[in-house]
């Protein structure tokens, strides 16, 4: 194959970097790119894409490359890949920052915070921004200031001609709709973000652990406690065989955190590493990031719930837990939506599932390629059971196994999704296994 026409720094199978920069975060994906082409600038970006069309190869996207299913990688294809275009320019006059598309979370909480900022974004140091806003974005700041993607002002963009395109609520703004909560891959490649960021200074972090004897009633409670929770207050939670955990930010104070927080501190089984902070906003950032450890093989994914679970959907939960395979590595997540999540309405951007209580995961992790199967197939077994009780998935928590994926991921925005792709990439040249088709 000619490369010539590609410009940045091109990998091929030729190069000895290409073994490891193949991967993907979840190592259970395993693609062989033709090439992958690291950007510098937009107009790398560009050559790439028509590259790729006068030579009929098909493009993937890739910033962070946590993608569950591997959407930012493929067999043939050539992956551009934002990385090094990962500037972050902060105007504190306007309280806005414009974040070149390769930036990953780490970086940008830090930058933001010298400057006394907080960044509306997820859990996980090396998520990549792209992939997390234009999926929507769920964190714990969520309930307090909605999701990533409602705190996005305008992105720029490569699009199917190689041509840079601005979007905003004025200029392309049916696109800069669908960039929304669509997911990324779909409409072309994103260089730049603008955000607005928030004043904050001290706010609460909430690492709470149990053992397993409270995980019914820890249940009951979160859904019910989920109903009238201060919007102040974001948490995910969680449990496997062995126990609970449960993390949050409050912006608020700590004795105030602990008044909204005392059914949950009456639960029997409460671990003595347990604790309540209240501290910096980079502190708390920090402290809930440090539990992501490096890349593993994974299945996860992860459903709307909408309705009450009963004692007996709960039950059912707990006994799948118990006889996953593995010591400690089948966990049922649970990540708060609600506040300020909600009052967006679901037609105002891609993101559909707006009045959802929260986000029920199921997820798993092994360390060998033979035991694949094995926890797959109870990640399947599990969400047969939880499809029917639940209302829609999340595209950042993607499943390749999802039938009707378009509806499942969109809800009644599907529709107008396919118009904007016909609109923007009529040739489909922006594609995977489960994009948006024009
Ligand atoms: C450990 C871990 C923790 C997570 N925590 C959270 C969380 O707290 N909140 C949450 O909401 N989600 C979370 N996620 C899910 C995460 O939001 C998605 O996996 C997200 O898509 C990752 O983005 P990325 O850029 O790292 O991934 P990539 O795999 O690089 O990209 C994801 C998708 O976006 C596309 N894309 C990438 N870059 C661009 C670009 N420049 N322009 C256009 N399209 C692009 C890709 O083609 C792909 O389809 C987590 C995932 C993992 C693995």
């Amino acid at each position: 194959m000619n490369l010539h026409g590609l410009t940045g720094k091109v990998i091929t199978p030729f190069n000895k970097e290409y073994a490891i920069l193949r991967l993907e975060y979840n190592l259970d994906i395993n693609k062989f790119p033709l090439a992958i082409v690291y950007c510098y600038d937009p107009t790398d970006v560009s050559n790439a894409i028509k590259w790729c069309r006068s030579n009929h190869v098909e493009i993937r996207i890739r910033t962070g490359g946590h993608n569950y299913e591997g959407y930012s990688t493929d067999t043939a294809v050539l992956v551009i890949d934002t990385t090094y275009m990962n500037k972050i320019d902060i105007d504190t006059k306007r309280n806005i920052v414009k974040i070149q598309a390769g930036a990953r979370l780490e970086s940008i909480y830090s930058k933001l915070a010298q400057k006394g900022y907080a960044f509306v974004g997820g859990t996980c140091p090396s998520v990549g921004i792209s992939g997390l806003v234009l999926g929507g974005g769920i964190g714990l700041s969520g309930r307090n200031f909605g999701l990533v993607t409602d705190n996005l002002l305008e992105i720029q963009m490569i699009n199917d001609k190689g041509n840079l395109i601005t979007a905003n609520k004025c200029t392309n703004s049916e696109l800069f709709w669908a960039c929304m909560g669509a997911g990324g891959g779909n409409f072309g490649v994103v260089v730049s973000y603008i955000f607005k960021v928030y004043k904050v200074d001290k706010i609460t972090v909430i690492q709470l652990r149990w053992n397993e004897v409270s995980r019914n009633k820890f249940f009951e409670l979160w859904q019910s406690w989920l109903r009238t929770a201060d919007r102040r207050i974001s948490c995910f939670a969680g449990f496997n065989k062995e126990g609970i955990y449960l993390n949050g930010f409050f912006y608020g104070t700590k004795s105030e955190a602990e008044e909204i927080l005392k059914s949950f501190l009456l639960l029997p089984g409460l671990l003595k590493s347990s604790s309540i902070k209240y501290v910096s906003f980079i502190d708390a950032v920090r402290a809930i990031g440090s539990f992501y450890g490096p890349p593993d093989r994974f299945k996860a994914t992860g459903r709307f719930v909408y309705r009450t679970l009963s004692e007996i959907n709960i039950k059912n939960l707990i006994e799948y837990v118990d006889n996953s395979p593995g010591k400690d590595n089948c966990y049922i997540r649970l990540y708060s939506l609600g506040g300020a999540i909600k009052e967006v309405s679901s037609n105002c951007s891609a993101y559909y599932y707006r009045n959802a209580k929260y986000i029920i995961g199921i997820t798993a992790d092994w360390e060998k390629d033979d035991d694949a199967k094995l926890y797959k197939d109870w990640v399947s077994e599990v969400f047969q059971y939880v499809k029917p009780l639940t209302n829609g998935s999340y595209v950042n928590f993607p499943y390749a196994e999802l039938e009707n994926y378009g509806y499942e991921y969109y809800g009644k925005n599907y529709q107008k999704l396919k118009k904007v792709k016909t609109l923007y990439d009529p040739d489909n040249i922006f594609k995977f296994q489960q994009s948006i088709k024009p």
